[in-house]
């Protein structure tokens, strides 16, 4: 079965820097989930960050692909460094999909972990950038697709193209 990784926070789990949940009420998330396709995961979670924490901007809003080359840091309001915790993060995501054969994430938009199109501007203002979090630049520069929760028809439809790409390798 095509597996999709999907970010802990969509799926109820209270692990949002403010403690919260970003629950997602789409249906095909539903059915993919009660036929046992996502594998929940929070990167910033398992990198080591606690429950809450303070909000995290990428430096610049410079985007995950300069913090994963180290050109770029991952810094709270009072300037603390925790890009340790989203590299991290992001490297335990990519293995995550490896081991469970996610070529596929659903992911929260918007996030410095998650975030596919965009990320804040690193001012804590509020202000949306385009670019994507580290998690989700890694997982990219690994091959794993990744859509935000507010692109799932996409999603869907790679799902499709996947599960007919692997159906045609085992016919031949
Ligand atoms: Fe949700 Fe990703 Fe933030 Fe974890 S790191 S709370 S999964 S958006």
């Amino acid at each position: 079965m095509e597996r999709i990784l999907v970010s802990a926070c969509l799926l109820g789990s209270r692990v949002r820097f403010d403690g919260g949940a970003k629950t997602s009420g789409d249906e095909l998330l539903a059915a993919w989930r009660a036929e046992g396709r996502l594998v929940p995961f929070c990167p910033e979670v398992e990198g080591g960050l606690p429950v809450p924490r303070p909000p995290a901007e990428i430096e610049g809003g410079a985007g995950g692909a300069a913090v994963l080359s180290g050109e770029a840091r991952v810094l709270t309001p009072d300037g603390s460094d925790v890009t340790w915790a989203f590299l991290s993060g992001a490297r335990q995501a990519l293995a995550a999909a490896t081991s469970s054969g996610a070529r596929l994430a659903i992911l929260k938009e918007g996030s410095p972990s998650c975030g596919s199109l965009r990320v804040h501007d690193g001012t804590f203002s509020g202000r949306a950038v385009p670019g994507r979090g580290v998690t989700a630049a890694l997982l990219e520069l690994n091959g794993v697709r990744v859509f935000g929760e507010d692109r799932i028809a996409e999603a869907a439809a790679h799902l499709d193209a996947l599960v007919r790409e692997r159906a045609g390798r085992r016919s031949r």
